[in-house]
């Protein structure tokens, strides 16, 4: 694993991996760990990074010999590393949902996956029955007392933050009905409103689509507490997987996307398989005003956004007229087909990710957007306590060559001012996860923290831990983990050390 702090790209059409040790880091999680000392292989730990990095992502993905269509329909396992004193422990549990449990005993899938597992039995087994099968995988982040596994298509299931035990379904203090979906991309409020806050939604789809924004507490006594609550309908179908905040607005893309549910109901495809690009369609820019800002109790505000697919937002922030939002955009919705096998997709046929910059003026309703960076690149973030404002850093993962779309194996700091970049590269074995943001606390600098991202080692066949440096990617630390975790999706952190961070504003 070489550190590269200049650019190593290489043309398009290059490859930089082999399929092999790319796809080797599918296999079901063995074994469940309790607090178990990693090792390192080499570097440091920082002493100062004192706290909880909690990943989700499939850890079961084959049974009985069949594996999932799509690694989205792996069972959740949540993986935690808890650091103190230049030290980390490691704890993994898969998430006790209904559907594991009895998947577990009968030892073979027995519910369809929304992006295409089937059950055994072909078409005849697998038509009309519409049941979802609440796999928990998509996000993992701490709400008061609860540890909640998301899946944007349920409701979340609540684990117990140290032993990762699973507690069952939450309502998160009552605030969603019964069987409710709940989004797995919340998005954090630093203190744009004197208390920090978790805001988040949850989407109830079809011709037309009502958004519900949540906005919770996420401090003291009342954390977890819904702090305010508002429903607003759109016309037509919407496929709401992120969005972004202002101090004033929640943003949302409504990609111009329909959904056919016939082949789902036929049995003949998943649900998530069922989602097609609008030819000549039209994507929407959704801003709904939030509850604590300015614009409380107004309408929401619509504008045209470009074309192109988003699963993905990096930050947005508001500029005297102007809200302003980064998203990552696909020229089309990526998806696997029925014939297809996931391992052996050739990323040269997928669309890339490109971060692009939206320009919405509310006053004559006009959009600018140009290209951030033209690289294919997934999981960027600003720093967390940046969120909502005006940032000159982000950090995301990326191909190693320069067009076109490929495995992520390069983690790239990018300034959104002068676009002067650094990369870490994780050599031609070596393929990354989500790259999580974890400022210094307290932090005087922006870029003053550390990125922690999960590895699949395709030499070793292992997975591990880097921590790099934020300000430069050098590297800090390679810690090995005690078991193979294929790759994961969405993380978070947790911060153990109570002091108050500067503001950075
Ligand atoms: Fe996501």
């Amino acid at each position: 694993m070489a550190k590269l702090a200049t650019n190593t790209d290489l043309p398009s059409g290059l490859e930089t991996f082999k399929q092999q040790d790319w796809s080797s880091a599918y296999c079901n999680v063995e074994k469940e760990c309790s607090n178990i000392q990693l090792d390192l292989i080499k570097g440091e730990i920082p002493k100062k990074l004192s706290g909880i990095f909690y990943k989700n992502g499939p850890g079961v993905l084959e049974r009985n010999g069949q594996w999932v269509h799509h690694p989205f329909d792996g069972d959740g396992m949540i993986a935690s590393i808890n650091f103190q004193n230049g030290k980390a422990k490691f704890t993994n549990r898969f998430i006790r949902t209904k559907e594991w449990i009895e998947e577990e005993k009968a030892g073979e899938f027995l519910y369809r996956g929304v992006f295409g597992t089937k059950k055994p039995g072909g078409a005849i087994s697998n038509a009309f029955d519409l049941r979802l099968k609440n796999i928990a995988n998509t996000n993992v982040i701490k709400l008061g007392n609860e540890l909640l596994a998301l899946w944007e298509a349920a409701s979340p299931y609540s684990l117990d933050p140290e032993t990762l035990e699973t507690h069952g379904i939450s309502n998160i203090n009552g605030a969603l009905k019964a069987n409710e979906p709940f989004s797995a991309h919340p998005r954090f409020d630093p203190g744009h409103h004197k208390e920090p806050r978790m805001v988040s939604f949850s989407v109830k789809t079809g011709p037309k689509s009502t958004i519900r924004l949540m906005e919770f507490s996420i401090q003291g006594q009342n954390a977890g507490s819904l702090l305010s609550d508002r429903k607003d309908t759109f016309k037509g179908f919407a496929f709401l997987h992120d969005f972004a905040i202002t101090p004033n607005w929640a943003i949302f893309l409504q990609n111009a996307i329909d959904f056919n549910p016939l082949p789902f109901i036929l049995g003949q495809k998943g649900a998530a398989q069922c989602l097609k690009s609008k030819p000549n369609g039209q994507g929407k820019f959704l801003l709904i005003p939030r509850d604590c800002g300015k614009f409380a109790n107004k309408p929401p505000q619509i504008f045209d956004a470009p074309n192109g697919f988003v699963f993905h937002h990096l930050n947005a922030y508001e500029k005297k007229q102007e809200v302003v939002i980064d998203s990552i955009f696909y020229k089309d919705f990526p998806s696997i087909g029925p014939e297809e096998d996931f391992r052996e997709i050739n990323f040269n046929e997928l669309p890339e990710g490109i971060l692009k910059r939206c320009r919405i003026n509310l006053l004559t309703n006009k959009i600018e957007c140009e290209i951030l960076s033209k690289q294919c690149c997934e999981f960027a973030m600003v720093n967390p306590n940046k969120q909502g404002l005006p940032a000159k850093y982000s950090w995301m993962a990326t191909a190693a060559k320069k067009s076109g779309n490929g495995p992520l194996q390069q983690v790239k700091k990018l300034n959104l001012i002068n676009n002067e970049t650094h990369y870490w590269n994780a050599g031609s074995k070596g393929f990354l996860n989500e790259p999580i943001m974890v400022p210094n606390n307290p932090a005087i600098e922006e870029d003053d923290g550390w990125i922690l991202s999960l590895i699949w080692n395709g030499e070793s066949k292992t997975s591990e831990l880097i921590i790099l440096q934020a300000s430069d990617l050098s590297h800090q630390a390679t810690l090995k983990l005690p078991i193979k975790i294929p790759y994961g999706l969405h993380g978070s952190w947790v911060n153990l050390n109570q002091t108050k961070s500067i503001e950075l504003t």
